[in-house]
């Protein structure tokens, strides 16, 4: 997309877009097709992004990090997928430390934030669904049991992505049986689980392949002993917590789909003006114009309802709806345009070799995860409109 219009939306954070642009361009579509058919990790892009300080963009400036808002994150994951590399490998890096710096110790934070920003400890493992319980996060099942200066953790996760790669995982447990609880939503407990020390013991890790390249797995927790001062916060109120950070995670990982609803438009009007058939290049049919303008027409109203979710974000507001409504419209956005993006290729769009197959994979992702779009319609209809509610 070389249209005046869309350098206008997005010329806010130019100095950071264009350095994360060309930090991308030396990871093309080859370095991620590779990749994609081992389903392996992307070790290299990841250590680049690291090094460069972006995956500490959200981590105050004296423990190490650069101290920026959401709305620079936002930019920076923005233009990993629109460049049609893949944040989902490491996304969380830069949000997850959000539960440490937003309800950890001072002690917590003075341990692991200046660690975490330098890159050498990775913080991107993130277990709260289990099999069982799914979105219903408040029937999960596994356990954290106090027996003296530790907790004693039992259960499994599922979903875990980049457990692989992570040398601490933020784990949501039960700490109070559900029906002793004094509130539905208390009796959970966070706990910084630090994984290098047990792996292979206490824990156990199975990846799980899935139809696009994400490194998740599903992990298994046996009597793992997690010292006492790694809980974060209070006992009990985990689940709090773990809401709270929800807001930023779904407007970061909107703006990545607004990312990938701009790679597949740029895609697709190359190719539509390059591809000619019938003596003129396809882009000239109507019929091949308009599914085109469309996608961009509901990329630009997502992209907007994403910088309002992250401007209010910013603003200390209370943003449950926005930060849902942006990740349900940019989610849709991108998918439609990559349903739109293969139209246009063709036979050619199904080619592993024109990646849009592969960032087709990837996006479906965001209508189901990090929560499902029945999920954000349900807290619409019940808190924003006032419906009944429905579970
Ligand atoms: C690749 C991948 C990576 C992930 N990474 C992580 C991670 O790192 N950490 C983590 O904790 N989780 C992770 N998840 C889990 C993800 O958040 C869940 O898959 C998602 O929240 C949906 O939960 P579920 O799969 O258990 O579906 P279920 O809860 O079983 O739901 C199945 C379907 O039923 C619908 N549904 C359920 N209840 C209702 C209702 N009351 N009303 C209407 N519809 C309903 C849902 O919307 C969904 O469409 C990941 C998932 C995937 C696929």
């Amino acid at each position: 997309m070389s249209s005046k219009r869309t350098s206008e939306a997005s010329d806010d954070f130019a100095e950071i877009r264009d350095g994360v642009r060309a930090l991308c361009a030396k990871f093309p579509g080859e370095y991620w097709r590779a990749l994609d058919r081992e389903r392996a990790y992307p070790t290299e892009f990841v250590a680049a992004l690291t090094e460069a300080g972006y995956l500490a963009a959200l981590i105050p400036e004296e423990y190490g990090g650069s101290g920026l808002g959401i709305r620079a994150a936002a930019a920076i994951l923005e233009e990993v997928q629109a460049s049609g590399c893949n944040g989902a490998a490491c996304h969380a890096q830069m949000y997850t430390m959000g539960t440490i710096l937003r309800h950890g110790s001072d002690e917590q934070k003075a341990t692991y934030l200046p660690d975490i920003a330098a890159g050498g400890l990775r913080l991107q493992a993130f277990g709260v669904t289990e099999p069982t319980s799914g979105t219903d996060t408040l029937s999960l099942r596994t356990t954290a049991r106090r027996e003296g200066d530790h907790y004693v953790i039992n259960g499994q996760k599922i979903w875990t992505s980049r457990a692989e790669h992570s040398d601490l995982m933020l784990l949501l447990a039960r700490t109070t049986p559900k029906e002793q609880a004094k509130k539905r939503t208390e009796g959970l407990s966070v706990f910084l689980v630090d994984m290098r020390l047990a792996q292979g013991t206490s824990i156990s890790i199975n990846p799980i392949r899935t139809m696009m390249n994400h490194a998740t797995t599903q992990v298994f927790f046996d009597d793992l002993r997690v010292p006492a001062e790694n809980l974060i916060g209070e006992e009990g109120q985990g689940f709090r917590y773990i809401l709270s950070g929800m807001n930023a995670e779904r407007i970061l990982i909107a703006a990545e789909c607004i990312g990938d609803a701009k790679w597949f438009i740029n895609k697709a009007s190359v190719y539509a003006k390059e591809r000619s058939l019938f003596g003129r290049p396809i882009g000239q049919n109507q019929g091949v114009q308009f599914p085109i303008a469309r996608a961009y027409a509901q990329m630009r109203a997502a992209e907007l309802m994403v910088r309002e979710a992250a401007r209010l974000y910013e603003a200390g507001k209370d943003i449950g709806a926005e930060a849902n409504m942006a990740k349900l419209l940019a989610a849709d956005a991108s998918w439609a345009a990559a349903d739109m993006c293969v139209q246009t290729h063709g036979g050619f769009g199904f080619a592993e070799e024109y990646d849009v197959e592969r960032k087709f994979r990837e996006t479906r992702l965001y209508q189901v995860a990090p929560i499902s779009t029945n999920m954000i319609l349900s807290y619409l209809a019940e808190h924003v409109i006032g419906l009944p509610r429905s579970y």
